[in-house]
């Protein structure tokens, strides 16, 4: 099945073809077909970009001024037709990332949420009065800060757009959006709701591109004053490096090697559940994924055996088989890292419980069979390293105390997980995690009311929940001498 949806750059609330005359091609990594042809935005066209948005935020344009409530009402009209187009977007992410229309499907309602959510707060991002000595008065108020732009990666391309794109557009900013150019459809969406809620002309832009032309003069343009960064942790820290240059602002959602820990006194089904769900959903392509399994080892043996006898059920189907469970990687060399990383765990001496190749049962489509290894330790690569595929590693401890030191031991800190039935032991262990999320007795989960974010080098700043509107946001102080 071919792409039908729009393949122009939006700007200005006008789709237009590159300045270059250049496009990029897309591939379906079930079926490795091409599945859309793109138009590539040059630096030029992100100039363009930026400078749309850069009029459609100024202080008198139509979105500055507009009574917050409006605002509001136009980011549900947005929610709204998400909503109503909720199949076909669903359909083309499924082509355009392999993920399985489930998975696609959660992700779509997600944003639906999202928005929704933020669509609330446009009237209510107020500033204080602040009690000062003297006959003074003195207040705050927040503003938004201006053009926004958002830099997305491949593994959740719908969803993490609309994460930052919705409290942005709340606190009144504008905004660029360059999707990653290995799925850069779902995007063009935004723009499509954008007309439809009647958002004035230049407020969202999207310039699908290569994130080393277009992304990259994106996060160098002078006129853009906050960066929400999606992506890997050393493509974020250039990225922090430049955005230093104009003294802009980031968001920064880097990656993450989540520990899930499970103790003895765990509900077994229910953590087993957790645990497959964690690193075998979208294909192990998360930056939250739970990589590394640290399991008592009074309970090694048998809640591997659990794992194992799920990770062999678990059915391996393309983007659009409605029984697929477990769909492809993005693309080859994805396919062809993961494959790395499964011989570099053998090499260092860990055991492959399950999978570790890719599966006789496809002979298209960039598939990696569901891979447990055990008899690892935490120094070895395939527990440091974010390998972003379906490939979990299961480390033992004797006690929590070496599970708190084991799963702190590591250059990431974004997601956790602690299965038992002790409120003790759950609360004392979350306290000792040095990660943002910490999930007990579910994993992963996260709502747009929530904070998203990393400690260490998964990240710096949060999306979602109130944290997201002081990221969208600046104080202005106001001091008034009553003498
Ligand atoms: P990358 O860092 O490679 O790319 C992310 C985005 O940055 C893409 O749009 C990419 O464009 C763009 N980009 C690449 N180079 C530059 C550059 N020099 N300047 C500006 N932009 C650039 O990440 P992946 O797409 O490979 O995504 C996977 C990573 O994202 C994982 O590490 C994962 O953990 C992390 N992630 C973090 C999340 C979080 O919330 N913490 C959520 C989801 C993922 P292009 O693709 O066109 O090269």
């Amino acid at each position: 099945m071919s792409y039908s949806g729009p393949t122009d750059l939006y700007i200005d609330g006008e789709w237009i073809a590159s300045e270059s005359g250049e496009t990029f091609e897309t591939v379906d990594p079930a079926s490795e077909d091409v599945y859309a042809t793109v138009v590539q935005a040059s630096p030029d066209d992100v100039d363009a970009a930026v400078a749309a948005a850069d009029r459609a935020a100024g202080r008198d344009s139509e979105w500055r001024s507009m009574d917050p409530r409006e605002r509001g009402k136009r980011l549900n009209a947005m929610a709204d037709a998400i909503e109503d187009r909720k199949e076909e977007i669903v359909l083309v992410e499924s082509h355009d990332n392999g993920k399985t229309p489930f998975e696609a499907g959660l992700d779509v309602d997600m944003v639906i949420d999202t928005f929704r959510y933020y669509a609330g707060w446009t009237d209510k991002v107020q500033g204080d009065e602040v009690p000062v000595p003297g006959n003074r008065f003195n207040y705050t108020v927040r503003e938004p800060l201006g053009v926004t732009a958002h830099v997305i990666p491949w593994n959740y391309p719908f969803q993490l757009a609309g994460r930052s794109l919705a409290p942005a557009l709340a606190c009144g900013n504008t905004a660029v959006l360059k999707p990653s150019s290995t799925t850069p459809l779902s995007a063009m969406y935004y723009a499509l709701a954008a007309e439809e809620a009647g958002i004035p002309d230049g407020v969202v832009n999207v310039v699908p591109g290569r994130g080393s032309t277009a992304g990259n003069a994106l996060v160098e343009h002078p006129g853009v004053e906050h960066i929400a960064f999606t992506g890997s942790t050393g493509v974020g820290k250039g990225v922090m490096e430049r955005a230093a240059q104009n003294v802009t602002g980031v968001t920064l959602e880097l990656g993450g090697k989540g520990p899930n820990i499970v103790f003895p006194d765990a509900d077994l089904d229910a953590a087993a559940g957790g645990v497959h769900y964690g690193i075998f959903m979208n294909a192990g392509q998360m930056c939250w994924a739970g990589s590394r399994l640290l399991v008592h080892e009074e309970i090694h043996d048998e809640f591997v055996d659990r794992l194992v006898e799920r990770a062999e059920a678990t059915t391996l189907g393309s983007g659009i088989d409605d029984d697929g469970r477990m769909g492809p990687v993005v693309d080859e060399s994805q396919q062809a890292e993961v494959l790395e990383y499964v011989e570099t765990g053998k090499e260092e001496g860990a055991t492959v419980a399950t999978g570790g190749g890719v599966p006789e049962s496809r002979d298209e489509g960039y598939f990696v069979e569901p891979t447990i290894f055990t008899d690892v330790t935490n120094d070895m690569t395939i527990a440091r390293e974010e390998i972003f595929g379906p490939v979990l590693s299961v480390i033992e401890f004797a006690d929590r105390e070496e599970a708190i030191e084991i799963a702190n031991d590591s250059p990431y800190g974004l997601m956790s997980g602690i299965w038992t039935t002790d409120l003790e032991t759950a609360h004392t262990t979350a306290e000792y995690l040095d990660y943002g999320m910490v999930s007990i007795n579910e994993y992963p989960v996260t709502q747009p009311q929530t904070p998203f974010g990393g400690f260490k080098e998964s990240g710096s700043g949060r999306e979602q929940g109130t944290e997201a509107l002081h990221e969208y946001t600046q104080t202005k102080n106001v001091n008034v001498n009553l003498d």
